[in-house]
């Protein structure tokens, strides 16, 4: 087992690519705080993973108060005596307009779930980590953290601030045990894309050179790898999972 005996946070764990890693993570050994701002569908995460024999419990935060993410870290030392994986996954579309067009409160609402959120997170995470000799961190950014997207300046934007901070991480951190790596993911079938009609869809499925989108499983599987000690060697990276999209 890659994980076995740590303790893992996940945020966004209600749905989507979080409840496939919080999964993951769990069959793999980790004890999983499955954290959401929604708490039926984080409750039934932790359901699930308790279903499979694995351990877990669930914790409301919203990602964009720092407050809230303090409290997430603490409530994960406090039940299960330290901190070592973290994945920081929530995240919003947030609305579609160019930049000239944008709504201030929309950009203001997706930088502080999709960039600041990761910045909280890993606030309260780093120091908890260093308290046990170390930790791995995965942070949830997109294709879009890699190129723009028309409509989604914001997103674009936060995603693009993710990979940099990741970078960050592991020039701090890199000698003192905490390996931080970013996530790509190309255009994953999940409720994100739920308001999408099926022309779009299909627009979208001729992007991405292997011919479809793409798995919660499948972005699963390079987050486990990255969080367990198999990439023991990699920080500071930045890893597509996009069935080639960005190759096109
Ligand atoms: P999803 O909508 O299925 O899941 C997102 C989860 O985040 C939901 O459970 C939601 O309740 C939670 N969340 C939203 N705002 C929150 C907040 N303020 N605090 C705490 N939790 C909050 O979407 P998904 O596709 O699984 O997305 C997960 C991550 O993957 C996001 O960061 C997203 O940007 C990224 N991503 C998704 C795709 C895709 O095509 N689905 C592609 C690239 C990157």
């Amino acid at each position: 087992m890659q994980l076995l005996n740590k303790v893992a946070i996940v945020t966004g764990a209600g749905s989507g690519i979080g409840r496939s890693v919080a999964l993951a993570y769990a069959a793999e050994g980790a004890k999983v705080v499955v954290s959401d701002i929604q708490e039926a569908e984080g409750l039934q995460t932790v359901e699930m993973i308790r279903q499979a024999g694995g351990e877990s419990f669930f914790f409301k935060a919203d990602v964009s108060s720092a407050t809230d993410n303090a409290a997430l870290v603490d409530a994960a030392v406090t039940t299960y005596g330290a901190l070592h994986v973290a994945c920081n996954n929530a995240g919003i579309g947030g609305a579609s307009a160019p930049v000239g067009e944008y709504p201030i409160e929309a950009w203001d609402k997706v930088i502080s779930i999709n960039l600041s959120g990761v910045f909280y997170g890993m606030r309260y995470q780093i120091p908890a980590m260093l308290n046990t000799g170390g930790g791995t961190i995965v942070n949830m950014a997109s294709i879009l953290g890699n190129v723009g997207f028309a409509g989604s300046p914001a997103y674009v934007a936060a995603k693009h601030g993710v990979v940099g901070l990741t970078k960050n991480i592991a020039v701090e951190y890199g000698a003192k045990g905490i390996r931080a790596n970013a996530v790509g993911p190309a255009f994953i079938k999940t409720p994100l894309l739920k308001d999408m009609d099926e022309n779009t869809l299909n627009w979208l499925v001729t992007k991405h050179p292997i011919g479809r989108l793409g798995e919660p499983e499948e972005v699963a599987e390079l987050v486990l790898w990255l969080s367990s000690s198999k990439s023991s060697f990699v920080t500071g990276a930045y890893y597509p999972v996009d069935g080639g999209y960005l190759a096109g």
